[in-house]
């Protein structure tokens, strides 16, 4: 893949994996437009790599097809869409414990936004017979986030959905990716890249931007910046019930060992 000049959005781009790809993609050329939340952490990142910031709450359709609209008119038509902003609330107890608060928030930035991404880019990709979507989902969207059920659901739902897309539109000219990490250093899970310990599977957001990278020019529709995900992810398909036993034996880990079920602390024991 050739990324110079290539119009890339890259939602959640002010902080963690999104910022460190962003870095990445400018540094080989690509226009970045960021939309986050955070405005001023992105118009910080966007000055860095010369490119664009957007405010843009990914849980509004209308923000996100304005956040295209500014990108087109900036640098021409959308050739990328990594949509990748996300959230973890963690829940306050049993597994239904989430509030519907805390579920619907999952939904709409985990799912919902990387609909409603694919809805304003795709017809003209269509039309241009090209483009890619690279949606950032999780490990957990493969197999399953202790303590967060809410998180768990809403991932494996956007893996699902990269699915839907990569088997409807590959044949328009699109290629679509889904990326499934494990633990990475960033404050979505309380830590900062400088905290990323490989030896124990804690990966810095440069690793994970890499991977990406990698995955891409692969082609390949699953970027597993964790390898080992992919033998757990086996094991789930072919025995199922060793796979859960293994999980609860974790969370029994993570509750003797850190004194308490806390989705962002579970990659200490991992
Ligand atoms: P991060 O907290 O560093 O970055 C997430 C960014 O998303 C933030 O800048 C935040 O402001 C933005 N954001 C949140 N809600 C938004 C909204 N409604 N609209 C626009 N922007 C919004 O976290 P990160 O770890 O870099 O997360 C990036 C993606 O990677 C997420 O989808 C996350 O679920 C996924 N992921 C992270 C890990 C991990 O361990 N950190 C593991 C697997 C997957």
């Amino acid at each position: 893949m050739d990324w110079q000049g290539k119009t890339t959005i890259i939602t959640g781009g002010a902080s963690g994996i999104g910022a460190a790809l962003a870095r990445r993609l400018a540094g080989e050329g690509a226009h970045v437009v960021i939309g986050d939340l955070d405005d001023a952490a992105a118009e910080a990142v966007a000055r860095e790599v010369g490119g664009l910031a957007r405010r843009c709450d990914v849980s509004q359709e209308a923000e996100i097809r304005e956040l295209v609209r500014s990108a087109e008119e900036r640098f021409g038509p959308v050739d990328v869409f990594v949509s990748n902003a996300g959230l973890g609330r963690g829940q306050p107890g049993h597994a239904a414990s989430a509030s519907d608060a805390d579920w619907a928030a999952n939904w709409q930035v985990h799912v919902m936004a990387h609909v409603h991404a694919a809805r304003a880019v795709l017809p003209g990709m269509i039309e241009r017979g090209s483009g890619r979507l690279i949606n950032v989902a999780s490990a957990a969207g493969l197999l399953n986030q202790i303590g967060d059920a809410a998180y768990s659901a809403t991932k494996h739902a956007a893996v699902s959905f990269a699915e839907s897309l990569a088997i409807t539109h590959r044949a328009d000219g699109i290629a679509v990716h889904a990326v499934c990490p494990q633990y990475v250093a960033t404050p979505l899970i309380g830590l900062q890249p400088k905290d990323a310990d490989p030896d124990r599977a804690l990966l810095s957001p440069d690793a994970v931007a890499e991977a990406i990278v990698q995955g891409v020019a692969e082609d390949r529709f699953l970027i597993l910046p964790h390898p080992q995900v992919a033998q757990y992810f086996a094991l789930r398909a072919t025995d199922h019930a060793r796979w859960l036993s293994g999980m609860e034996r974790l969370r029994q880990k993570a509750k003797a060992e850190l004194g308490g079920i806390r989705p962002e602390e579970i990659h200490k024991i991992v």
